[in-house]
């Protein structure tokens, strides 16, 4: 376990260090700015949307490694994406961050997303994980603004 544990941070580290679709997206069709007063993280997300399919999301802002490392590979998984699946896969991680029980989950099959599940035992933090994700939604409700609580 201490071994998948040590690729999960690597894996959030490399996100932080080299994220993946950062900057302001031209255009855009939506976007949403996240707050996380407990960290100060603070994110802009921007999606380009054609139809119900996720062109193109992108994200600036400034936080911690994993706020940043969420946003990166939030931006790589929701991707291509259409319609409910887009709101499934998000309801999907907000729940594997936030569920009160383990995740059950195969990490082979969650890829990158397994790494964000490690955040779990540091609750204080889990906040700085869904921030992308509650942005994202935001965004997509056009809505202007989301702070965690
Ligand atoms: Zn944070």
């Amino acid at each position: 376990m201490d071994d998948l544990n040590d690729l999960y941070q690597e894996i959030i580290l490399s996100h932080n260090k080299r994220p993946r679709n950062e900057g302001e997206l031209d255009p855009h069709s939506n976007e949403a700015e996240g707050y996380n007063p407990l960290c100060g993280d603070k994110l802009k997300i921007y999606v380009q949307q054609e139809g119900d399919k996720i062109e193109a999301v992108q994200f600036t802002g400034e936080g911690c490694a994993i706020s940043r490392a969420s946003a990166s590979i939030m931006t790589e998984s929701i991707k291509g994406l259409e319609g409910k699946a887009v709101y499934e896969k998000i309801a999907e991680v907000v729940e594997l961050l936030t569920a009160k029980e383990e995740p059950t989950a195969d990490p082979f099959e969650l890829g990158e997303l397994a790494a964000l599940i490690g955040v779990r035992k540091f609750p204080p933090r889990v906040k700085c994980a869904t921030l992308a994700w509650h942005t994202l939604l935001a965004a997509l409700r056009e809505k202007e603004s989301v702070t965690t609580e």
